[in-house]
């Protein structure tokens, strides 16, 4: 059955308990006078504070306390204090393409020092116009569709900003990369979810039950969420899931949100299918992008969202006021990277089907029951074997006792419980970086 979002992530979602102590903490702000300017929007009538009324004000947003810090990056920063191999968060440990290398720094010497055109610079937006057109087949038009954002991750936020109204609901499939639901609950809709089942043998494929997830659409759906391929499953949502997504989509009038950001990221013959490329999908799809994953760039901040023109007025609008633009030599480099050749794309595919391979049989070994990733470059696993009663004492015990970081399954879950014997290891590292972890993790020992 669908569930409702009621239930709170221990790991992400939560009842601030935290948040509250920090706030409890926080001087007042000083509050700066408000200039009014010609675009001011309306605002309600100054109230006038009740004796008492003012000391005792939130000075923390509700929405800021329904969810914690990422746990991903969190256990970055674990990965750190205890000198840990990092397989927790998806950054690969290697070196990005020279020519991009080159691009940026070209950028800054022909000094690409101001904003940019705040929906992106135009060789960029037609690089990416190209690219879709190229590999999916779609027709963009870089003038009107696409909004280049400070990372796909700005791309998502402003996009349900752009879309999202109180009472709308969105839809994703869980386990779902984590910050969907603080992006839901930021944008003030109603995060639902739909399971996806892990297959009961380790190569099969993750599915989700149809009837679920047509329970799930109903007249408050505003969008659906896809990731695909999918962080953390590894899945690659088929063409015969897509369509029946998009009938939905179609029937309830609503919204596809796709991340497509391991589009190249694919094994074992994947094939990536984009939802704007489906008969009548295009008019009702938010296609969201970036170069971290696929050039290996994590830290420039560069990404996109390709929707329907009237949608991306709304995406461009809210960008605007969030970020003004993404860094614009970086958006340079972004241009020089989509112009790659396509020997690029089957070398870096090829490359993390290595890395996956040489990871996967060790986790077996080692007693990790691993659902083998079709896409993108993360595998989720079973820890039954370990005999730790939840991930957060497993995942605390391998970054302090074994030294590999990974991430705790339950932070890409609604309910903790759902993920609490499951971790995701990240093998977007060199072969050193995995080889030091494989030994460490030969350490770990299933009781007897
Ligand atoms: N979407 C997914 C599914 C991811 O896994 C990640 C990073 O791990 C992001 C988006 C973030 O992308 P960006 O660096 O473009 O903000």
């Amino acid at each position: 059955m669908a569930k409702n979002g009621s239930r709170k992530s221990q790991a992400t979602i939560t009842a601030g308990r935290r948040s509250a102590g920090a706030a409890a903490k926080l001087k007042s702000p000083r509050l700066k006078n408000s200039t009014k300017t010609a675009r001011s929007v309306s605002t309600e009538p100054t109230a006038v504070a009740a004796p008492g009324e003012v000391q005792s004000k939130r000075l923390v947003s509700e929405k800021a306390e329904r969810f914690t810090e990422s746990v991903i990056r969190e256990m970055t920063r674990q990965a750190q204090f205890y000198g840990a191999m990092n397989l927790a968060q998806g950054f690969p440990d290697f070196p990005a393409p020279a020519e991009l290398k080159r691009a940026a720094q070209q950028a800054i010497e022909n000094d690409v020092n101001q904003y940019a055109i705040t929906w992106g610079a135009k060789n960029l937006r037609n690089a990416i116009a190209r690219q879709a057109k190229a590999w999916q087949g779609m027709e963009v038009d870089p003038e009107k569709n696409i909004t280049v954002c400070c990372g796909s991750t700005e791309a998502m936020i402003a996009s349900l900003l752009a879309v999202t109204n109180p009472g709308d609901e969105i839809i994703s499939f869980e386990p779902y990369y984590e910050n969907y639901g603080p992006d839901a609950i930021l944008s003030g809709a109603r995060p639902r979810f739909v399971s996806l089942r892990p297959p009961a043998d380790p190569a099969g494929e993750w599915t989700f039950d149809e009837g679920e997830l047509r329970r799930a659409f109903n007249r408050h759906t505003k969008a659906i969420i896809v990731n695909t391929p999918n962080n953390p499953t590894g899945k690659v949502f088929t063409r015969r899931e897509l369509q029946l997504i998009a009938d939905l989509c179609q029937q309830h009038n609503a919204l596809a949100i796709t991340d497509e950001i391991y589009e190249h990221i694919l094994y074992d013959g994947a094939e990536h299918i984009s939802m704007a490329s489906l008969e009548g999908m295009s008019e009702r799809t938010i296609t969201i992008n970036g170069i971290s994953k696929t050039y290996s760039v994590t830290g420039w901040r560069v990404g996109w969202a390709i929707a329907p023109a009237a949608v991306s007025d709304a995406i461009r609008k809210v960008h605007d006021f969030l970020t003004v633009g993404a860094p614009a030599p970086l958006q340079q480099a972004g241009a020089a990277a989509l112009a790659l050749p396509a020997g690029y794309y089957q070398a870096l595919a090829e490359a993390y089907r290595k890395r996956r391979d040489r990871l996967v049989p060790v986790l077996d070994e080692v007693g990790f029951r691993c659902f083998r990733p079709r896409g993108a470059y993360y595998v989720m696993t079973d820890i039954g074997a370990f005999g730790f009663e939840n991930d957060l004492k497993f995942t605390k015990y391998l970054v302090k006792e074994i030294g590999v970081a990974v991430v705790p399954g339950s932070s890409f879950y609604n309910d903790p419980r759902d993920g609490a014997q499951q971790v995701r290891f990240a093998f977007c590292k060199r072969n050193e970086t995995l080889d030091a972890a494989a030994a460490r993790l030969r350490k770990l020992r299933i009781p007897k």
